[in-house]
Protein backbone atom coordinates (compact mmCIF):
# COMPACT_ATOMS: atom_id res chain seq x y z
CA UNK A 1 0.00 0.00 0.00
CA UNK A 2 1.14 3.60 -0.45
CA UNK A 3 1.66 5.70 2.91
CA UNK A 4 1.96 9.19 3.39
CA UNK A 5 3.59 10.24 6.70
CA UNK A 6 2.73 14.31 7.03
CA UNK A 7 5.50 15.22 10.20
CA UNK A 8 8.92 13.49 9.89
CA UNK A 9 10.11 13.81 13.47
CA UNK A 10 10.51 11.26 16.19
CA UNK A 11 6.79 9.31 15.29
CA UNK A 12 6.23 9.99 11.30
CA UNK A 13 9.80 9.06 10.92
CA UNK A 14 9.63 5.81 12.92
CA UNK A 15 6.73 4.74 11.59
CA UNK A 16 6.84 5.99 8.11
CA UNK A 17 10.19 3.88 7.79
CA UNK A 18 8.91 0.80 9.65
CA UNK A 19 5.90 0.94 7.56
CA UNK A 20 7.98 0.65 4.81
CA UNK A 21 10.22 -1.96 6.00
CA UNK A 22 7.00 -4.07 6.30
CA UNK A 23 6.90 -3.43 2.28
CA UNK A 24 4.53 -0.22 2.30
CA UNK A 25 5.69 2.23 -0.35
CA UNK A 26 6.32 5.15 2.17
CA UNK A 27 6.53 9.25 1.53
CA UNK A 28 8.24 11.11 4.47
CA UNK A 29 6.48 14.88 4.11
CA UNK A 30 8.01 17.50 6.65
CA UNK A 31 8.24 21.32 6.00
CA UNK A 32 11.68 22.04 7.63
CA UNK A 33 13.61 21.81 4.62
CA UNK A 34 16.47 21.25 6.08
CA UNK A 35 15.51 18.27 8.20
CA UNK A 36 14.13 17.01 4.62
CA UNK A 37 17.63 17.74 2.81
CA UNK A 38 19.98 15.81 5.60
CA UNK A 39 17.57 12.94 4.69
CA UNK A 40 17.71 13.00 1.02
CA UNK A 41 21.30 13.09 1.67
CA UNK A 42 21.44 9.74 3.97
CA UNK A 43 21.51 12.02 7.15
CA UNK A 44 19.56 10.85 10.46
CA UNK A 45 18.43 15.00 11.90
CA UNK A 46 17.48 12.59 15.39
CA UNK A 47 19.28 10.16 17.42
CA UNK A 48 17.28 6.64 17.66
CA UNK A 49 19.08 3.16 17.76
CA UNK A 50 19.30 1.46 14.41
CA UNK A 51 17.27 4.20 12.64
CA UNK A 52 19.91 5.55 10.11
CA UNK A 53 20.28 1.59 9.32
CA UNK A 54 16.68 0.81 8.81
CA UNK A 55 15.90 4.05 6.67
CA UNK A 56 19.21 3.48 4.79
CA UNK A 57 18.39 0.33 3.69
CA UNK A 58 14.41 0.98 2.53
CA UNK A 59 15.56 4.36 0.91
CA UNK A 60 18.05 1.42 -1.45
CA UNK A 61 15.22 -0.95 -1.98
CA UNK A 62 12.98 2.20 -3.29
CA UNK A 63 10.11 1.96 -0.60
CA UNK A 64 11.30 5.19 1.44
CA UNK A 65 11.46 8.55 0.12
CA UNK A 66 11.36 12.23 1.64
CA UNK A 67 9.95 15.48 -0.08
CA UNK A 68 8.39 18.95 1.18
CA UNK A 69 6.08 18.81 -1.35
CA UNK A 70 2.80 17.67 0.37
CA UNK A 71 1.20 17.76 -3.26
CA UNK A 72 3.55 15.16 -4.72
CA UNK A 73 3.48 13.37 -1.66
CA UNK A 74 0.07 12.87 -0.54
CA UNK A 75 -0.91 11.46 -4.38
CA UNK A 76 -2.06 8.36 -4.83
CA UNK A 77 -2.09 7.35 -0.95
CA UNK A 78 -4.29 4.79 1.23
CA UNK A 79 -3.81 6.78 3.82
CA UNK A 80 -2.31 9.54 4.89
CA UNK A 81 -1.04 10.38 8.66
CA UNK A 82 -0.34 13.41 10.35
CA UNK A 83 2.51 12.84 13.28
CA UNK A 84 3.05 16.59 13.51
CA UNK A 85 4.15 17.96 17.11
CA UNK A 86 1.22 18.69 19.87
CA UNK A 87 3.31 20.55 22.07
CA UNK A 88 1.90 22.27 25.29
CA UNK A 89 -0.01 25.80 24.23
CA UNK A 90 2.29 28.52 26.09
CA UNK A 91 0.35 29.84 29.15
CA UNK A 92 -2.48 27.07 29.28
CA UNK A 93 -1.32 23.39 29.09
CA UNK A 94 -4.20 23.07 26.31
CA UNK A 95 -3.01 20.67 23.59
CA UNK A 96 -1.71 23.05 20.60
CA UNK A 97 -3.55 21.73 17.48
CA UNK A 98 -2.73 24.40 15.15
CA UNK A 99 -0.29 22.47 13.36
CA UNK A 100 -2.40 19.52 13.17
CA UNK A 101 -5.49 21.81 11.98
CA UNK A 102 -2.74 22.99 9.09
CA UNK A 103 -1.64 19.75 8.24
CA UNK A 104 -5.07 18.47 7.68
CA UNK A 105 -6.37 21.42 5.43
CA UNK A 106 -3.10 21.34 3.38
CA UNK A 107 -3.72 17.70 3.10
CA UNK A 108 -7.46 18.00 2.22
CA UNK A 109 -6.33 21.25 -0.12
CA UNK A 110 -3.68 17.87 -1.87
CA UNK A 111 -5.61 15.15 -2.33
CA UNK A 112 -7.23 14.12 -6.07
CA UNK A 113 -9.07 11.40 -4.64
CA UNK A 114 -11.05 9.84 -1.72
CA UNK A 115 -8.73 9.56 1.32
CA UNK A 116 -8.38 7.92 4.78
CA UNK A 117 -6.82 10.87 7.23
CA UNK A 118 -5.50 9.18 10.21
CA UNK A 119 -3.92 11.35 13.25
CA UNK A 120 -1.27 9.69 14.78
CA UNK A 121 -0.65 13.24 16.73
CA UNK A 122 -1.70 12.56 20.48
CA UNK A 123 -4.62 14.88 20.61
CA UNK A 124 -7.14 15.68 22.90
CA UNK A 125 -10.44 13.72 22.36
CA UNK A 126 -12.84 15.14 19.65
CA UNK A 127 -10.11 16.84 17.97
CA UNK A 128 -10.76 14.04 14.97
CA UNK A 129 -14.05 16.05 14.94
CA UNK A 130 -12.48 19.11 14.36
CA UNK A 131 -10.29 17.65 11.83
CA UNK A 132 -13.32 16.50 10.11
CA UNK A 133 -15.08 19.72 9.85
CA UNK A 134 -11.53 21.04 8.76
CA UNK A 135 -11.31 18.63 5.75
CA UNK A 136 -14.89 18.58 5.31
CA UNK A 137 -15.45 22.58 4.61
CA UNK A 138 -11.90 22.43 2.81
CA UNK A 139 -13.07 19.46 0.31
CA UNK A 140 -16.78 19.34 0.30
CA UNK A 141 -16.23 17.05 -2.96
CA UNK A 142 -13.86 14.41 -1.79
CA UNK A 143 -14.91 11.60 0.62
CA UNK A 144 -12.41 12.12 3.84
CA UNK A 145 -12.69 9.61 6.35
CA UNK A 146 -10.64 10.48 9.98
CA UNK A 147 -9.40 7.96 11.73
CA UNK A 148 -7.44 7.73 15.19
CA UNK A 149 -4.37 6.32 15.63
CA UNK A 150 -2.28 7.20 18.53
CA UNK A 151 1.23 6.27 18.75
CA UNK A 152 2.55 4.35 21.66
CA UNK A 153 6.21 4.03 20.73
CA UNK A 154 8.96 5.11 23.12
CA UNK A 155 12.36 7.31 21.94
CA UNK A 156 15.10 5.07 22.26
CA UNK A 157 13.29 1.82 21.82
CA UNK A 158 11.30 3.27 18.92
CA UNK A 159 11.35 0.55 16.18
CA UNK A 160 11.33 -2.51 18.39
CA UNK A 161 8.06 -0.73 19.61
CA UNK A 162 6.66 -0.22 16.25
CA UNK A 163 6.72 -3.29 15.27
CA UNK A 164 6.18 -4.88 18.12
CA UNK A 165 3.66 -2.85 19.91
CA UNK A 166 1.61 -4.26 23.22
CA UNK A 167 -1.45 -3.03 21.43
CA UNK A 168 -2.73 -0.99 17.98
CA UNK A 169 -5.48 1.27 18.62
CA UNK A 170 -7.64 2.54 15.84
CA UNK A 171 -10.49 4.95 16.25
CA UNK A 172 -13.23 4.89 13.44
CA UNK A 173 -16.87 3.64 12.94
CA UNK A 174 -15.81 4.04 9.25
CA UNK A 175 -15.76 0.59 7.58
CA UNK A 176 -14.25 1.49 4.68
CA UNK A 177 -11.16 3.24 6.44
CA UNK A 178 -11.17 0.44 9.36
CA UNK A 179 -10.41 -2.02 6.10
CA UNK A 180 -7.71 0.06 4.97
CA UNK A 181 -5.70 0.22 8.77
CA UNK A 182 -6.21 -3.70 9.09
CA UNK A 183 -4.37 -4.13 6.02
CA UNK A 184 -2.09 -1.54 6.47
CA UNK A 185 -1.46 -2.96 10.17
CA UNK A 186 -1.67 -6.61 8.94
CA UNK A 187 1.91 -7.44 9.12
CA UNK A 188 2.20 -6.36 12.95
CA UNK A 189 -0.91 -7.91 14.18
CA UNK A 190 -0.33 -11.03 11.94
CA UNK A 191 2.69 -11.81 14.53
CA UNK A 192 1.29 -11.43 18.12
CA UNK A 193 -0.30 -7.90 18.16
CA UNK A 194 -3.57 -7.06 19.33
CA UNK A 195 -5.63 -4.11 17.05
CA UNK A 196 -7.96 -2.65 18.85
CA UNK A 197 -10.99 -1.24 16.96
CA UNK A 198 -12.94 1.41 18.96
CA UNK A 199 -14.67 4.48 18.35
CA UNK A 200 -12.71 7.87 17.21
CA UNK A 201 -13.52 9.50 20.68
CA UNK A 202 -12.46 6.61 22.42
CA UNK A 203 -8.99 5.94 21.03
CA UNK A 204 -8.25 9.74 21.15
CA UNK A 205 -9.01 9.08 25.16
CA UNK A 206 -7.38 5.94 25.60
CA UNK A 207 -3.83 7.70 24.11
CA UNK A 208 -4.12 9.95 27.25
CA UNK A 209 -5.79 7.85 29.85
CA UNK A 210 -2.70 5.68 29.23
CA UNK A 211 0.22 8.37 29.35
CA UNK A 212 -1.53 9.87 32.56
CA UNK A 213 -1.65 6.36 34.53
CA UNK A 214 2.31 5.93 33.57
CA UNK A 215 3.11 9.07 34.96
CA UNK A 216 0.82 8.21 38.11
CA UNK A 217 2.60 5.20 38.45
CA UNK A 218 6.14 6.93 38.32
CA UNK A 219 5.19 9.78 40.67
CA UNK A 220 3.52 6.88 43.29
CA UNK A 221 6.86 5.00 43.64
CA UNK A 222 8.39 8.45 43.90
CA UNK A 223 6.62 10.07 46.69
CA UNK A 224 7.30 6.19 47.89
CA UNK A 225 10.52 7.16 47.85
CA UNK A 226 10.96 10.26 50.12
CA UNK A 227 8.89 7.75 52.54
CA UNK A 228 11.37 5.28 52.42
CA UNK A 229 14.20 7.55 52.73
CA UNK A 230 13.17 9.24 55.83
CA UNK A 231 11.77 5.95 57.39
CA UNK A 232 14.45 3.83 56.88
CA UNK A 233 13.60 1.31 53.78
CA UNK A 234 14.99 0.61 50.38
CA UNK A 235 12.81 1.67 47.94
CA UNK A 236 14.30 -0.51 45.54
CA UNK A 237 13.39 -3.50 47.01
CA UNK A 238 9.85 -1.85 47.86
CA UNK A 239 9.76 -1.96 44.02
CA UNK A 240 10.28 -5.56 44.02
CA UNK A 241 8.20 -6.45 46.58
CA UNK A 242 4.91 -4.75 44.80
CA UNK A 243 6.37 -5.22 41.73
CA UNK A 244 6.28 -9.01 41.64
CA UNK A 245 2.29 -8.78 41.95
CA UNK A 246 0.64 -9.29 39.01
CA UNK A 247 -1.67 -6.80 39.42
CA UNK A 248 0.45 -4.07 39.83
CA UNK A 249 3.23 -4.91 37.39
CA UNK A 250 7.14 -4.60 38.07
CA UNK A 251 7.36 -1.65 34.76
CA UNK A 252 7.58 2.03 35.55
CA UNK A 253 7.91 1.47 39.62
CA UNK A 254 11.94 2.68 39.49
CA UNK A 255 12.28 5.58 41.32
CA UNK A 256 13.70 8.87 39.85
CA UNK A 257 14.20 12.40 39.84
CA UNK A 258 10.62 13.24 38.21
CA UNK A 259 9.87 12.07 34.84
CA UNK A 260 10.11 14.36 31.48
CA UNK A 261 10.43 14.16 28.10
CA UNK A 262 8.29 15.17 25.27
CA UNK A 263 4.91 13.11 26.28
CA UNK A 264 3.86 12.87 29.91
CA UNK A 265 4.35 16.40 31.09
CA UNK A 266 2.18 17.58 28.43
CA UNK A 267 -0.14 15.14 27.68
CA UNK A 268 -0.90 15.12 31.28
CA UNK A 269 -1.55 18.79 31.46
CA UNK A 270 -3.57 18.39 28.54
CA UNK A 271 -5.80 15.75 29.65
CA UNK A 272 -6.04 17.96 32.79
CA UNK A 273 -7.10 21.31 30.21
CA UNK A 274 -9.72 18.96 29.22
CA UNK A 275 -11.16 17.39 31.85
CA UNK A 276 -12.23 21.25 33.36
CA UNK A 277 -13.68 21.92 29.97
CA UNK A 278 -16.29 19.08 30.69
CA UNK A 279 -16.66 19.96 34.31
CA UNK A 280 -15.02 16.82 36.03
CA UNK A 281 -12.27 16.29 38.09
CA UNK A 282 -8.96 14.21 37.52
CA UNK A 283 -7.63 14.56 41.10
CA UNK A 284 -4.95 11.84 40.63
CA UNK A 285 -4.14 13.14 37.40
CA UNK A 286 -3.60 17.21 39.42
CA UNK A 287 -1.74 15.42 42.11
CA UNK A 288 0.52 13.71 39.85
CA UNK A 289 1.27 16.50 37.99
CA UNK A 290 2.01 19.17 40.89
CA UNK A 291 4.18 16.35 42.53
CA UNK A 292 6.47 15.52 39.49
CA UNK A 293 6.81 19.29 39.03
CA UNK A 294 8.17 20.09 42.67
CA UNK A 295 10.07 17.00 42.43
CA UNK A 296 12.48 18.07 39.60
CA UNK A 297 13.45 21.45 41.51
CA UNK A 298 13.45 19.32 44.53
CA UNK A 299 16.26 17.47 43.21
CA UNK A 300 18.63 20.23 42.45
CA UNK A 301 18.04 20.95 46.22
CA UNK A 302 18.78 17.29 47.00
CA UNK A 303 22.01 17.61 45.65
CA UNK A 304 22.97 21.02 47.49
CA UNK A 305 21.68 18.92 50.86
CA UNK A 306 24.12 16.51 50.05
CA UNK A 307 26.85 18.71 49.35
CA UNK A 308 26.10 20.59 53.06
CA UNK A 309 23.66 22.94 52.05
CA UNK A 310 26.34 25.22 50.29
CA UNK A 311 27.16 24.62 46.53
CA UNK A 312 29.31 28.59 46.14
CA UNK A 313 32.12 27.83 43.91
CA UNK A 314 32.07 24.14 44.27
CA UNK A 315 31.98 22.13 40.87
CA UNK A 316 29.20 19.79 39.99
CA UNK A 317 29.75 16.73 37.31
CA UNK A 318 26.46 15.78 35.54
CA UNK A 319 25.84 12.37 33.64
CA UNK A 320 23.40 12.63 31.67
CA UNK A 321 21.14 15.44 30.59
CA UNK A 322 18.68 14.01 28.25
CA UNK A 323 14.62 13.27 29.83
CA UNK A 324 15.94 9.56 29.26
CA UNK A 325 18.77 6.79 27.73
CA UNK A 326 18.74 6.49 24.12
CA UNK A 327 17.94 9.70 23.14
CA UNK A 328 19.11 13.12 22.19
CA UNK A 329 15.38 14.63 22.99
CA UNK A 330 15.51 17.10 26.10
CA UNK A 331 11.80 18.53 26.14
CA UNK A 332 10.93 18.68 29.53
CA UNK A 333 13.62 16.74 31.00
CA UNK A 334 14.50 16.57 34.46
CA UNK A 335 17.82 18.57 33.92
CA UNK A 336 16.08 21.27 32.91
CA UNK A 337 14.78 21.96 36.39
CA UNK A 338 17.97 20.68 38.15
CA UNK A 339 20.41 23.01 36.96
CA UNK A 340 19.36 26.37 37.30
CA UNK A 341 18.63 25.57 41.09
CA UNK A 342 22.49 24.16 41.17
CA UNK A 343 23.45 27.49 38.96
CA UNK A 344 21.28 30.05 40.63
CA UNK A 345 22.99 28.78 44.00
CA UNK A 346 26.73 29.29 42.38
CA UNK A 347 27.64 25.89 41.68
CA UNK A 348 30.17 25.66 39.14
CA UNK A 349 28.53 22.80 36.16
CA UNK A 350 30.47 20.35 33.70
CA UNK A 351 28.20 17.83 32.23
CA UNK A 352 28.42 14.93 30.00
CA UNK A 353 25.82 13.15 27.97
CA UNK A 354 26.80 10.58 25.57
CA UNK A 355 23.78 12.10 22.58
CA UNK A 356 22.87 15.50 23.92
CA UNK A 357 25.40 17.99 24.17
CA UNK A 358 24.04 19.33 20.97
CA UNK A 359 20.22 19.77 21.96
CA UNK A 360 21.20 20.64 25.72
CA UNK A 361 23.47 23.87 24.30
CA UNK A 362 20.30 24.89 22.51
CA UNK A 363 18.03 24.92 25.94
CA UNK A 364 20.80 25.17 28.62
CA UNK A 365 23.42 28.00 29.69
CA UNK A 366 26.70 27.86 31.89
CA UNK A 367 27.43 24.63 31.40
CA UNK A 368 30.96 23.32 30.65
CA UNK A 369 30.40 20.37 28.39
CA UNK A 370 32.87 16.81 29.17
CA UNK A 371 33.73 14.35 26.76
CA UNK A 372 33.11 11.27 28.87
CA UNK A 373 32.00 10.61 32.29
CA UNK A 374 35.54 10.52 34.18
CA UNK A 375 35.98 13.98 32.67
CA UNK A 376 32.79 14.94 34.13
CA UNK A 377 33.93 13.67 37.23
CA UNK A 378 37.42 15.28 37.57
CA UNK A 379 38.14 18.11 40.33
CA UNK A 380 34.25 17.96 40.95
CA UNK A 381 32.73 18.15 44.88
CA UNK A 382 29.49 15.95 43.82
CA UNK A 383 28.92 13.33 40.70
CA UNK A 384 25.19 13.31 39.66
CA UNK A 385 23.25 10.97 37.56
CA UNK A 386 20.96 12.26 36.33
CA UNK A 387 20.10 9.86 32.96
CA UNK A 388 20.59 5.98 33.33
CA UNK A 389 22.73 5.82 29.60
CA UNK A 390 24.13 2.32 29.81
CA UNK A 391 27.74 4.14 29.48
CA UNK A 392 26.89 5.08 33.31
CA UNK A 393 26.21 1.37 34.28
CA UNK A 394 29.63 0.35 34.65
CA UNK A 395 31.78 2.97 35.92
CA UNK A 396 35.39 2.97 37.33
CA UNK A 397 33.91 4.01 40.37
CA UNK A 398 37.78 3.87 42.11
CA UNK A 399 39.14 5.74 39.58
CA UNK A 400 36.08 8.54 39.40
CA UNK A 401 36.43 8.69 43.42
CA UNK A 402 40.26 9.25 42.97
CA UNK A 403 39.34 12.43 40.34
CA UNK A 404 37.12 14.25 42.38
CA UNK A 405 37.90 17.11 45.00
CA UNK A 406 35.39 15.75 47.07
CA UNK A 407 34.51 12.12 46.24
CA UNK A 408 30.42 12.09 46.48
CA UNK A 409 28.01 10.18 43.94
CA UNK A 410 24.32 11.14 44.01
CA UNK A 411 22.14 8.55 41.48
CA UNK A 412 18.95 9.68 40.95
CA UNK A 413 18.54 6.41 39.40
CA UNK A 414 19.58 4.01 42.03
CA UNK A 415 21.78 2.65 39.49
CA UNK A 416 24.34 1.60 41.95
CA UNK A 417 24.69 -0.36 44.77
CA UNK A 418 25.55 1.53 48.09
CA UNK A 419 27.95 -0.65 49.45
CA UNK A 420 29.72 -0.75 46.07
CA UNK A 421 29.82 2.75 45.65
CA UNK A 422 31.59 3.42 49.09
CA UNK A 423 33.89 0.64 48.82
CA UNK A 424 35.39 2.51 46.08
CA UNK A 425 35.84 5.60 48.48
CA UNK A 426 32.61 7.15 47.29
CA UNK A 427 29.72 8.94 49.41
CA UNK A 428 26.61 7.98 48.20
CA UNK A 429 23.10 9.34 48.10
CA UNK A 430 20.48 7.78 46.19
CA UNK A 431 16.69 7.75 46.06
CA UNK A 432 15.05 6.08 48.73
CA UNK A 433 17.61 4.33 50.15
CA UNK A 434 17.19 5.03 53.33
CA UNK A 435 18.01 1.87 54.53
CA UNK A 436 21.46 1.57 53.25
CA UNK A 437 22.44 4.65 51.71
P1 LIG B 1 8.50 16.23 16.40
O1 LIG B 1 8.49 17.64 16.83
O2 LIG B 1 9.75 15.42 16.55
O3 LIG B 1 8.08 16.14 14.84
C1 LIG B 1 7.03 16.85 14.28
C2 LIG B 1 7.42 17.21 12.85
O4 LIG B 1 6.28 17.70 12.16
C3 LIG B 1 8.49 18.30 12.75
O5 LIG B 1 9.58 17.82 11.99
C4 LIG B 1 7.78 19.45 12.01
O6 LIG B 1 8.63 20.18 11.17
C5 LIG B 1 6.72 18.71 11.25
N1 LIG B 1 5.55 19.50 10.83
C6 LIG B 1 4.79 20.35 11.56
N2 LIG B 1 3.78 20.83 10.82
C7 LIG B 1 3.89 20.28 9.59
C8 LIG B 1 3.14 20.37 8.39
N3 LIG B 1 2.04 21.13 8.30
N4 LIG B 1 3.56 19.66 7.32
C9 LIG B 1 4.65 18.88 7.39
N5 LIG B 1 5.39 18.74 8.50
C10 LIG B 1 5.02 19.43 9.59
O7 LIG B 1 7.28 15.53 17.18
P2 LIG B 1 7.15 13.99 17.64
O8 LIG B 1 7.92 13.76 18.88
O9 LIG B 1 7.36 13.11 16.46
O10 LIG B 1 5.61 13.96 18.04
C11 LIG B 1 4.57 14.00 17.10
C12 LIG B 1 3.26 13.63 17.77
O11 LIG B 1 3.34 12.29 18.25
C13 LIG B 1 2.93 14.47 19.00
O12 LIG B 1 1.54 14.66 19.08
C14 LIG B 1 3.39 13.61 20.16
O13 LIG B 1 2.67 13.87 21.35
C15 LIG B 1 3.06 12.22 19.63
N6 LIG B 1 3.86 11.14 20.22
C16 LIG B 1 5.20 11.32 20.42
C17 LIG B 1 5.96 10.28 20.94
C18 LIG B 1 7.44 10.46 21.19
O14 LIG B 1 8.02 9.62 21.88
N7 LIG B 1 8.08 11.48 20.66
C19 LIG B 1 5.36 9.06 21.24
C20 LIG B 1 3.99 8.90 20.99
C21 LIG B 1 3.26 9.95 20.48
Amino acid sequence: MKITMIGSGYVGLVSGTCFSDFGHEVVCVDKDEAKIAALKDGRIPIYEPGLDALVASNVRAGRLSFTTDIKAGVAGADAVFIAVGTPSRRGDGHADLSYVFAAAREVAEAVTGPTVLVNKSTVPVGTGDKVEAIVGEARPDIAIAVVSNPEFLREGAAIEDFKRPDRIVVGTDDIGAQNVMRELYRPLYLNRSPILFTGRRTAELIKYAANAFLATKITFINELADLAEKAGADIKDVSRGIGLDNRIGAKFLHAGPGYGGSCFPKDTLALLRTAEEYDVPLRIVDATVAANDLRKVAMGHKIITALGGDVKGKRIGLLGLTFKPNTDDMRDAPSLSIVPVLRDAGAEIVAYDPEGHETAKAVLDGIGFKDNALAAAEGADALVIITEWDAFRALDLRRIAATMRNPLLVDLRNIYAPDDAERAGLSYVGIGRGASG
